[in-house]
């Protein structure tokens, strides 16, 4: 077993992967993951949108071919359900889109296609492996130690990518305070779920505070099954768990449902990392807190991080000067492509959050029957200025 690299990724998730693929173009690269197999157990509803807007600046098929084989629905309508049932409903002609708006993929295949792709790329990988600390010497970071299967080893590197999930630990080993505050983690609960009545075609969202005060998502997997969950930030959790919840939303709305899997997680909803790199060290994906605060969508915000990372790293290893420096040209990158207007989706989810059930009902009449050419920040304010500008008096608070 080889215990040097020119770069070691810690986490063999989407970040990791796409990240270890990107390096090992002109890099010697390990990708090093605690589990058993690659891509489960799944924490995950597996929806990736297609589309380009505000909140996702790329769309998922610019970092990755989609391939049959892990897509489960094409997503063509979205569906947005207040306290009251009044409904906004965005389709693929309301954003002249020609084709689906997301996919629901299949994260287990998905994640190990990508951790073929490393393996493709030249990266080795080492699974049941867990990273169990940092070499750090006088202030760099100079490899990680391991532990697989009982013995305990270290292994060197230039640079060491944290892509370890929430609340990374490497990144904490590497002096970055990855922890979250309370109200910024939402606990999710979903169920994988068989006879369910849905349109293959749509994904459907709902709101209020039967359902904990964050969203319920519906998003189909094809033939009558479909991952229904929901997501209550942390400012809104109290006695009753999600896992309540969501048994009161699928008895009302899926009384014939039957549950193949239950999945219990949490997503950062948090405003945004200051500092992402350390002499020798990045982290990427959700160890970066990267996941968009409004939607809970991590997965595009994962592979966007890991490409750069994956680059950046490959760059600074070439020119054997893996500085803070150097390394920061991906901060600054993704800031760039994905931090814009990250503040702003911050502000609009701690509004979110604090709207009453008879709120959440007065916006979506706001929205209802939006038509396309008004899905600007500018129209949509108007909107509210000409239907219920009292709303509007309500987000100054915040933003
Ligand atoms: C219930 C739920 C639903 C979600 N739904 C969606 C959705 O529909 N769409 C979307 O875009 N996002 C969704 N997300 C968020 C999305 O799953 C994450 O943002 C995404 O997985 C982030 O990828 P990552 O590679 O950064 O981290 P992860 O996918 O968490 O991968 C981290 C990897 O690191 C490994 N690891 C951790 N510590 C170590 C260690 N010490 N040594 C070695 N390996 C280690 C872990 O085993 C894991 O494989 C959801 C999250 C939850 C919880």
């Amino acid at each position: 077993m080889r215990d040097e690299y020119d770069v070691i990724v810690v986490g063999a998730g989407p970040a990791g992967s796409i990240a270890a693929q990107h390096a090992a173009a002109q890099c010697d690269v390990l990708l090093v993951e605690k589990r058993q197999a690659i891509g489960e157990p799944i924490r995950c509803a597996e929806g990736v949108p297609l589309w380009q807007s505000p909140i996702f600046p790329k769309s998922f098929s610019e970092y990755v071919q989609p391939d049959p084989n892990w897509i489960a629905s094409e997503v063509r309508r979205i569906r947005a359900t207040s306290p009251d049932g009044t409904t906004i409903e965005v389709s693929s002609e309301t954003f002249g889109v020609d084709g689906p708006l997301a996919f629901i993929i299949e994260r287990k295949l998905f994640d190990r296609q990508l951790a073929k792709d490393a393996a493709r790329a030249g990266a080795d990988i080492m699974v049941r492996t867990r990273a169990s600390g940092l070499i750090i010497d006088e202030n760099v970071v100079k490899g990680v130690r391991a532990n697989r299967l009982g013995d305990e080893f270290e292994l060197t590197a230039k640079v060491v990518i944290a892509a370890d999930g929430l609340e990374s630990q490497v990144g904490r080993w590497g002096g970055i305070n990855t922890s979250l505050e309370a109200k910024d983690i939402a606990s999710c609960a979903q169920y994988y779920a068989e006879n369910v009545d849905v349109s293959q075609e749509t994904v459907d969202l709902y709101y209020g505070s039967n359902i904990g005060g964050g969203y319920a998502w519906v998003f189909p997997k094809g033939d009558k099954t479909a991952n229904v969950g929901l997501a209550v930030p942390g400012s809104r959790c109290g006695a009753k768990r999600p896992i309540d919840y969501l048994d009161e939303f699928a008895a009302k709305r899926f009384p014939s449902a039957q549950p193949i899997g239950l999945i219990l997680g949490g997503i950062a909803i948090s405003n945004e990392l200051r500092t992402i790199v350390r002499n020798g060290l990045m982290l990427v994906g959700d160890a970066a807190h990267h996941t968009d605060p409004l939607t809970g969508g991590g997965i595009v915000p994962a592979l966007e991080s890991g490409t750069i990372a994956g680059k950046v790293a490959s760059k600074a290893v070439r020119k054997n000067d893996p500085s803070e420096r150097v390394l920061r040209e991906y901060q600054t990158e993704y800031n760039h492509s994905f931090g814009t207007m990250r503040r702003l989706r911050y502000s609009c989810k701690e509004l979110a959050v604090s709207l009453s059930d008879e709120e959440i009902n007065r916006v979506m009449r706001v929205l209802n029957g939006i038509q396309p050419g008004e899905l600007s920040l500018k129209s949509i304010t108007m909107r509210f200025l000409r239907k219920d500008p009292r709303l509007l008096l309500k987000a100054r608070q915040l933003v």
